[in-house]
């Protein structure tokens, strides 16, 4: 095994009939990255992360976690992951407590002082029934489940679904602690600024296709932005037209806005250098405009 990394997909390929969830998938993470696996619905992260645990058998290719083969060490590599899928089911009779007893007897027992502190960061009471908890408590008692072991790989299908922001922020957190300590994390989202606040590197997937992987920092500066200035007087367009990655400038009175995505360095000495400006906003893109960036270089590339 290549002891730096943690996960790897080898052309990872699953077809449903005519359907091709997953196209051939490379994929190498280091030991201790946070991996953000970014797309929208249906653009193949469930397919992936379920080849990956071995509950679908892949079309073509394979992926090892921790130097262990996917299918062939199963059940051994869940002994030393955390995995929440995207699907949680837990029965609704049980309390949390009970649910975490099931899973802690698997693991041959688990720190329960930890999960005390588990819960309380996340803030669910353990006592109720799981059947009785909304969406959000119950994806938190998923997530307890996923983290109590302290294990060396996470693996989590839309961790932040349903829960508010501040226990997002919260759960964020509980990641980054884990990666400092070696913790391998990889999570999925379609939440581009969820991704960009807690991963090392992002891999985007579309149509089953994984279009790029970058560092956050190098996708948050490719990405386009909205901006808008507010200006002393009414702006000519061919001023900001002229700075790269500068298109849609659409002039109102003494505002200006334009898509963006280039050096914000370069926009705002242009603006500088002609005008006086009173106000500046910026405005991250979604991520479909994240796609487009990415398409239109692809293109540009072809
Ligand atoms: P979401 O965020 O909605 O969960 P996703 O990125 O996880 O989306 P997948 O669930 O992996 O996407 O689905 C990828 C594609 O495979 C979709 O077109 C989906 O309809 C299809 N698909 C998934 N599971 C099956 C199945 N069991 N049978 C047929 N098609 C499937």
């Amino acid at each position: 095994m290549d002891d730096q990394t943690a996960i790897r997909t080898e052309g990872l390929t699953k077809y449903y009939g005519k359907v091709h969830a997953l196209e051939d998938l490379d994929l190498e993470i280091p030991v201790g990255e946070v991996f953000g696996f970014l797309g929208p619905n249906g653009a193949g992260k469930t397919t992936t992360i379920r080849t990956m645990m071995d509950e679908i058998r892949p079309t073509k290719g394979r992926a090892s976690i921790l130097g262990m083969d996917t299918h062939e060490k199963s059940v051994e590599i869940r002994r030393h992951i955390g995995y929440l899928p995207g699907d949680l089911a837990l029965y609704p009779n049980l309390t949390g407590k009970d649910i975490l007893t099931y899973f802690a007897n698997l693991r041959r027992g688990v720190d329960w002082s930890y999960v005390e502190t588990l819960r309380a960061r996340l803030d669910v009471d353990l006592s109720q029934k799981v059947g009785n908890l909304s969406s959000g408590n119950r994806q938190k008692v998923g997530l307890i489940q996923a983290f109590m072991s302290k294990p060396k790989a996470l693996i989590m299908d839309e961790p932040s679904s349903g829960l508010d922001p501040l226990i997002q922020r919260e759960l964020q957190k509980m990641m980054r602690e884990a990666a400092d300590e070696g913790c391998t994390v990889f999570l999925s989202s379609h939440t581009l600024s969820e991704v960009q606040r807690v991963a090392d590197r992002v891999g985007i997937i579309r149509h089953g296709h994984l279009i790029t992987v970058e560092a956050v920092s190098t996708l948050r500066s490719k990405a386009m932005r909205r901006v808008e200035l507010e200006l002393d007087v009414t702006a000519d367009p061919r001023v900001f037209e002229a700075v790269p990655g500068v298109s849609d400038v659409d002039v109102e009175n003494h505002r200006v806005s334009m898509s963006f995505g280039g050096d914000m360095g370069a926009l705002l000495k242009a603006a500088a250098e002609h005008y006086a400006v009173i106000d500046i906003s910026s405005q991250e893109a979604d991520l479909e405009e994240i796609f487009l960036t990415y398409y239109r270089d692809e293109k540009v590339t072809a």
